[in-house]
């Protein structure tokens, strides 16, 4: 004990050693002793990248040799952390398989398959006897998780004999490219080493790791560096990253609340068979390690073990990195644990722990030069790293010393791969080290955790939540109702009516008790967020309310006769509401009251005559509101067509006498921007899912002109942040830059491909935009994306502007007014006011057209061409946080702006975000629908202004 405290206080001393040779003193640390041989070769390399000798320490400054099982070299022919060097995610695989054939404590699962189909894989390493006996630990952790299925007695017999599953997952961002290659290490270290650490670990824990959770994504990147990244040095970069990671999204992959993405939901999937009671996911963004603990803003609905042990587990890094010499380790300060949408969320929201680091790092193997010196006289502290590491604004000071940061790093220095790798399998394997010192006390939680979420409405009165059968559109409530099941969240059907203080709810009925182990998800999903302190900031969105997002009703309930309420629990994966179509007859009237199925139906029957109803009209009981589909052609194939997507339809016995319009198909294009994908990859995602055939579209088909020739709808989704940067894009650093596969290069060139990703469409491209408008085409922008057609004059009346720096809105979900509820992008739609997320993108007005020979008397009306509009204040924030809600008031949300032949129609909000909004997802394809359908504002044909 007094041996090691002199250690520590010796260790603490920076000075002293820098004098020590490089980590000889490191060699024999508390507690260690060498049992077996190690690899020299190893040992020689990894001090040599490392930059400084305190950026290494004694748990990874040597690596077992043991015959018959490969190390990395072994397999990929060099150390884990080589400068310039990084592996593809096909020979990571390799490697983790051949460490499998060649050890009993190395075991690798396939879960499933990525976009890209590359297979995705699951390594559990553990003692010969854990892996053994896999399946009888997973099944004790299955057990605990649902408290009902074992008395407290059994629980504690299976506390005794279960151990904790500790989940890694490395690569979710693929430009963070150390955690991956030092998951193979560490892997390889934990099966192979012997030493007290390394085998407490082992006997105790099983360790599981997802190798690079987005595999095509990890590809991508790694093509990039070799291609470009490589040859950069200081001051000579290409300022220029890969087009694409992952099929659809960048970072949001981390966002993916909803499981849309198939690589996160093989995960979730895995998650379920699994039960680990900690999740730990690796970043790269900040210096030099940055352990969570789970700040606030807290979700309150959380267990407050969890609010205990997540700064303990951090501290415990925090204090042994320290001990070994390694400085800027530090806690709390950075992510707060607000949004429940991270992927090792959903280790959390299911009673369980989100873990995350992030490290130090670069986009590539290169070492670069890092200055973390203070800015000279102003400014508050130091200066972020340089290069910036990748995070929201505010978080760049990462030099000062804080109660949460005993140790900045300061100075300059160089930080390699190595450094990268020494730090993260120091800090996972402490993590681990510490999971082995409490492996009772962390199941134990796990399974206590699970038996509070089931009690949890004794404390917060909520009894559960009813979707009520019978809305009009049950396609929405059957949306939620999976979206819940896919978190195996439970919910029955109402078995009769059931009455209570809330109201009467008929038979069939979608009910969520609250006596069920996941209940304080239910509970996060369904409720309307309310922001702890107005004063606090959040490191994601504010709100995500699934009922708001949804426009489904779920009515939250506190009468507590709702547990004796009989349901008939749903058991299938997901569920299926067959839509009706009833009567006899070759026309059918299918009703629309705003599916997204609706343009489903339409693609689907594309090669019949579709119109839709200009007015509500009815037949028999059934009234069709505007919009509604009139349909001609095989009845089987639209019955069928109409009960699988949910939709209602009616067979006429002869068209209805109200005006119609033709539902064309519109050659559609979704423009994207080389620089900012991710936001067109969630429009093309909802696209492809809900089968819209569009084109993706750059500045190269852009500036060849004659887009009216190609297209009748032009898409152009949230990107840029401003018109400025959405035209000239991607800044040109003097060398083309080429996003093209090649033999070389075999993930480059995807979704779209370029000579030279740099400089935008340029002012040629506005004009070829100018020209598809006046030519007729309809195009669409959509938050961001806004400020372009305002800025540019393709929407000249309309005016873009922006909120103060006071205004604080991160994705709250408002009130928006219809104030068209005649036009048809709110077919559908049935209230005047609706809940919509809000963008922060442009704040939009419209110059109304001016009489010279009439005074001004009154508020100036509203222009016709604004559709919707923000009410904004206070009280029309409906969920999450929004810090200066009156400067939206009365701004336009949709601008409809006739010009030249065509229009342009202007989203101020976002209709598309995220797999998440569903609701508003239906403006956007009814503007697809009807493209062609829209009549003049009437202002436009009188107006003197427009001369
Ligand atoms: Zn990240």
């Amino acid at each position: 004990m007094s041996h090691a405290r002199c250690r520590a206080r010796l260790l603490s001393h920076v000075a002293l050693l820098a004098l020590l040779s490089g980590t000889a003193i490191f060699a024999q640390p508390v507690g260690k002793k060498q049992l077996q041989t190690n690899d020299d070769d190893y040992a020689r390399s990894v001090k040599e990248w490392t930059t400084r000798p305190e950026f290494m320490s004694p748990l990874v400054d040597h690596l077992p040799k043991v015959a018959g099982i490969p190390s990395p070299k072994d397999i990929l022919g060099h150390h884990i952390g080589e400068p310039k060097k990084l592996t593809y995610y096909a020979d990571m695989l390799k490697y983790y398989r051949a460490l499998a054939a060649a050890t009993p404590r190395v075991k690798v699962v396939t879960i499933g398959k990525s976009n890209e189909d590359r297979d995705l894989v699951v390594v559990y390493v553990g003692s010969d006897e854990s892996i053994k006996n896999l399946d009888q630990y997973r099944a004790y952790l299955g057990q605990l998780a649902d408290p009902r299925t074992i008395t407290s007695q059994q629980a504690g017999d299976i506390v005794a004999k279960a151990k904790p599953l500790y989940h890694l997952s490395g690569g979710l961002h693929s430009a963070e490219v150390g955690p991956a290659e030092m998951l193979m290490e560490l892997v390889y270290r934990l099966a192979t080493e012997d030493s007290p650490i390394i085998n407490a670990i082992r006997d105790t824990v099983i360790v599981s790791i997802t190798p690079a959770a987005d595999p095509d994504g990890r590809d991508r990147n790694v093509d990039w560096y070799y291609k470009y990244g490589i040859n950069e040095t200081e001051g000579r970069t290409t300022g220029a990253s890969v087009p694409y990671w992952g099929k659809y999204v960048f970072h949001d992959d981390n966002r993916d609340i909803n499981y849309s993405q198939v690589e996160m939901r093989a995960l979730l999937d895995w998650y379920f068979e699994n039960h680990p009671p900690i999740m730990h996911d690796l970043h790269q963004a900040q210096t030099l390690l940055y352990t969570f603990s789970g700040q606030a803003p807290q979700n309150p609905n959380l267990d407050p073990i969890l609010y205990g042990e997540l700064p303990m587990m951090a501290n415990f890094e925090m204090a042994q990195m320290a001990k070994y010499g390694m400085p800027g380790v530090w806690t709390h300060g950075f992510v707060d644990m607000w949004s429940p949408g991270y992927l090792a969320f959903m280790s959390s929201n299911h009673n369980g722990m989100i873990r995350m680091y992030e490290i130090q790092g670069f986009s590539g193997a290169n070492t670069q030069k890092m200055r973390l010196n203070p800015p000279p006289a102003a400014g508050r502290g130091g200066a972020a790293a340089t290069p910036t590491p990748a995070g929201p604004p505010g978080f760049g000071n990462q030099t000062t010393r804080e109660w949460y940061r005993p140790w900045p790093a300061s100075g300059e220095f160089d930080w390699s791969l190595r450094n990268n790798t020494n730090y993260g399998e120091t800090g996972v394997l402490t993590a681990l080290q510490y999971t082995s010192q409490f492996p009772k006390v962390i199941v134990e939680n796990f399974y206590v955790k699970s038996r509070n979420s089931m009690e949890a409405w004794r404390k917060d009165s909520i009894a559960g939540y009813i979707i009520p059968a019978g809305q009009r559109d049950m396609t929405r409530v059957e949306r939620l109702v999976n979206l819940l099941k896919l978190q195996r969240i439970e919910v029955g059907r109402a078995a009769a009516e059931i009455e209570l203080n809330e109201g009467k709810f008929p038979a069939g009925s979608f009910v969520v008790k609250r006596d069920q182990p996941y209940s304080r998800l239910a509970k996060t999903l369904l409720e309307k967020q309310v922001y702890p302190d107005p004063n606090l900031r959040t490191y994601d969105d504010a709100a995500w309310t699934m009922g708001l997002m949804s426009h489904a009703e779920v009515k939250e309930i506190t009468d507590k006769r709702l547990f004796d309420a009989k349901v008939d629990p749903i058991k299938d994966k997901e569920i299926r509401l067959a839509g009706t179509a009833s009567g006899s007859g070759s026309t059918f009237a299918i009703a629309h009251f705003g599916s997204n199925n609706m343009i489903t139906l339409r693609y689907r029957l594309k090669d019949m005559k579709v119109q839709a109803a200009e007015s509500e009209f009815k037949q028999g009981d059934a009234a069709f509101p505007p919009g509604s589909f009139v349909v001609a052609g095989d009845a089987g194939r639209i019955r069928t067509e109409v009960q699988k997507l949910g939709l209602s339809a009616v067979a006429l016995p002869a068209a209805p006498q109200v005006p119609l319009h033709d539902v064309d198909l519109p050659r559609v294009a979704l423009y994207s921007t080389w620089g900012n994908t991710q936001e067109v990859g969630w429009v093309r995602y909802a696209f492809d899912k809900f089968e819209v055939p569009y084109d993706l579209i750059y500045k190269e088909r852009v500036k060849k002109g004659d887009l009216k020739g190609s297209y009748d709808v032009i898409i152009v989704p949230h990107q840029s942040g401003s018109g400025k940067r959405l035209v000239f894009d991607i800044e040109n650093r003097g060398q083309p830059i080429e996003y093209k596969r090649s033999d070389r290069f075999r993930n480059l060139g995807k979704y779209g491909e370029s000579d030279d990703i740099t400089g935008g469409m340029g002012l040629e491209g506005v004009a070829a935009f100018e020209k598809f408008v006046n030519a007729g085409g309809v195009l669409v922008t959509l938050g961001a994306a806004s400020y372009f057609p305002a800025e540019f004059g393709l929407a000249r009346r309309v005016d873009a502007t922006r909120a103060s720096a006071q205004f604080y809105a991160p994705g709250p979900i408002v009130d928006a007014e219809i104030l068209k509820p005649e036009h048809p992008i709110f077919y559908g739609y049935d209230k005047k006011m609706v809940p919509v997320r809000y963008a922060s993108g442009p704040l939009l007005s419209v110059q109304t057209p001016t009489n010279p020979f009439e005074a001004p008397s009154g508020p100036p009306p509203t222009p016709q061409s604004v559709l919707m509009r923000y009410p904004g204040g206070d009280e029309h924030v409906l969920s999450g946080l929004m810090r200066g809600a009156a400067e939206i008031r009365n701004r336009a949300a949709i601008v409809d702006e006739p010009s030249g032949k065509g229009r342009v129609i202007l989203f101020a909000g976002n209709p598309c975000y995220r797999w998440q909004n569903f609701g508003e997802f239906n403006m956007l394809f009814n503007t697809v629908l009807n493209y062609n359908d829209i009549k003049p504002a009437p202002e436009r044909s009188s107006s003197t202004a427009q001369q």
